[in-house]
């Protein structure tokens, strides 16, 4: 009989607030030098007060709205009680009987819960003896979410990260960043042979990116079932992940809810949701973007491939731009496909190796480029040759087709000349041709193509010259 994994997932995500959790520190972790963005708030100096930061639970009712979670009427703060350098309070101002949000789905997950909570300074251990810490971080707003144990491999739960990754981004509420440390991912992974009853589960730590996210749980998995064969027990603990020899690796007995004694923070006034916060539930349906899944099924049925889609709505700028591509008028099926594929490909490569900015690219420019490719009007070759100078250039591509000579000559009478020249110019090539040596016509073709710089239309050539050199 087999084991059937169980996973669930707790994700941490630094909110994108202009200010930190509870005091009007600057929030800003990643730049700056170490404890500049400090005050005697996040520095746990005794007597001062926290504030709760509107902007953040903002963002989480935001998230809560878009996963379909019930947002509580009622939240209230706890303190969790830890005691470690990076944590000078010896407590975490954080939430446990009182979330702001229950329930809800993505991508198929169920979800127990969302809560706001304060993340920690950085403490920096490689500095020589001394351990530093860097309170920049201390006091910023985490949101923590927390999924059913509904998860049955690791795929899916690597699938489930990227998700949230891109609703994050897509609500503009974090950059979730997983390097960065803006979003972090932890497994609970438990196996078991009973379908009913789950096995003891352990919970993995340190996953800053997709793959060890992936590479963790699938290492963990077989860890567990090779214990059990053997006939010894899981023990329930915290386990890292160490990304250079790829396996997980004790840290320490898990700590319960008891450990840490949860009790309700008496300096911050209890929250009644729907009462307190100055905003409703219109208002934040009104600033509420497309969602992923929305965005899928618009640019599905306006012809774009899956890959493309996911490419897209991946990276806000190209996001940005195809909806201009979309909204402009008359754009059909066949111009929305090549407009997909170009951004893709030529301009995600141009503005990647930072010769362009896509900015500086017109979306009405951009468009009638592809208009003119669909109708055959320009070759793709000339498409891709135009490019990088429609950036930044106040001509349409058909003036700038027009001006260089490179309108696609798709008319037999324009092309009779050059077809006697390309044949008086290649004899040789021309009896290879006709003593059965087929390819012979690419190269003459391809002469051409380079004597109208690629603005005749290839087919056409091919007919042409085949009909000329037979007759
Ligand atoms: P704890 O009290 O140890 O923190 P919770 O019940 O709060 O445990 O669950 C924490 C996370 O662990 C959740 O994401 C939950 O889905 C997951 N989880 C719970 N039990 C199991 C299990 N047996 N196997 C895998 N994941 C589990
Ligand atoms: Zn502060
Ligand atoms: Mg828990």
């Amino acid at each position: 009989m087999s084991y059937t994994p169980t996973i669930g997932l707790e994700i941490h995500a630094e909110l994108k607030t202009k200010s930190k959790m509870f005091c009007g520190c600057k929030n800003d972790p990643h730049e700056g030098a170490p404890n500049s963005h400090i005050c005697p708030v996040c520095m746990a100096h005794p007597g001062t007060l926290p504030v709760p930061n509107e902007q953040a639970i903002e963002m989480v009712l935001m998230f809560g709205q878009a996963v379909g979670a019930t947002i509580a009427e009622y939240s209230e703060f706890d303190r969790k009680n830890y005691f470690y350098p990076d944590i000078p309070k010896a407590y975490q101002i954080s939430q446990y009987a009182f979330p702001f949000l229950t329930g809800g789905q993505l991508c198929g997950v169920d979800l127990t819960r969302v809560h706001l909570e304060e993340d920690t300074a950085r403490s920096q251990h490689d500095k020589g003896d001394e351990s530093l810490v860097d309170f920049n971080r201390a006091g910023v707003p985490l949101m923590e979410l927390v999924t059913e144990p509904v998860i049955h491999d690791a795929k899916t739960a690597g699938q489930f990260a990227k998700e949230l990754q891109l609703l994050l981004r897509t609500l503009g509420i974090s950059d979730a960043n997983m390097e960065r440390g803006e979003m972090r991912v932890e497994a609970n992974i438990s196996v078991s042979k009973s379908v009913t009853e789950f096995g003891t589960k352990v919970e993995v730590k340190n996953l800053n990116s997709f793959k060890s996210v992936e590479g963790a749980i699938e290492y963990e998995i077989n860890r567990q079932i090779e214990l059990l064969e053997n006939g010894d027990k899981i023990v329930q603990e915290t386990r890292g992940w160490d990304e250079n020899k790829s396996k997980t690796f004790t840290q320490r007995q898990k700590e319960t809810a008891k450990d840490y004694r949860y009790f309700p923070d008496p300096d911050i006034p209890k929250i009644s949701v729907g009462e307190y916060m100055p905003f409703s539930k219109t208002i934040l349906a009104e600033k509420m973007p497309d969602l992923p899944n929305n965005k899928r099924v618009n640019y599905k049925n306006l012809g774009l491939t899956s890959d493309t889609i996911e490419t897209v709505i991946a990276d806000r700028e190209l996001d940005t731009f195809m909806s201009k591509v979309v909204s402009s008028g008359d754009v059909n099926q066949s111009v929305v496909r090549l407009a997909g594929n170009y951004l893709t490909t030529d301009v995600s490569a141009l503005v990647s190796t930072k010769e362009r900015v896509l900015s500086e690219l017109k979306p009405d420019h951009f468009v009638e480029l592809m208009q003119m490719l669909s109708e055959n009007k320009i070759s793709s070759r000339v498409a891709k040759d135009l490019l990088p100078d429609m950036f930044g250039s106040g001509k349409m591509p058909s003036e700038l087709a027009k001006e260089r000579n490179l309108l696609q000559l798709s008319d037999a009478g324009s092309l009779e000349p050059l077809i006697k020249e390309i044949i008086a110019e290649n004899q040789t090539v021309v009896e290879e041709y006709k003593s059965g040596k087929d390819v012979a016509i690419k190269f003459l073709i391809g002469q051409a193509m380079k004597k109208t710089k690629g603005a005749a239309n290839p087919i056409l050539l091919e007919e042409l010259l085949v009909k000329s050199i037979i007759e």
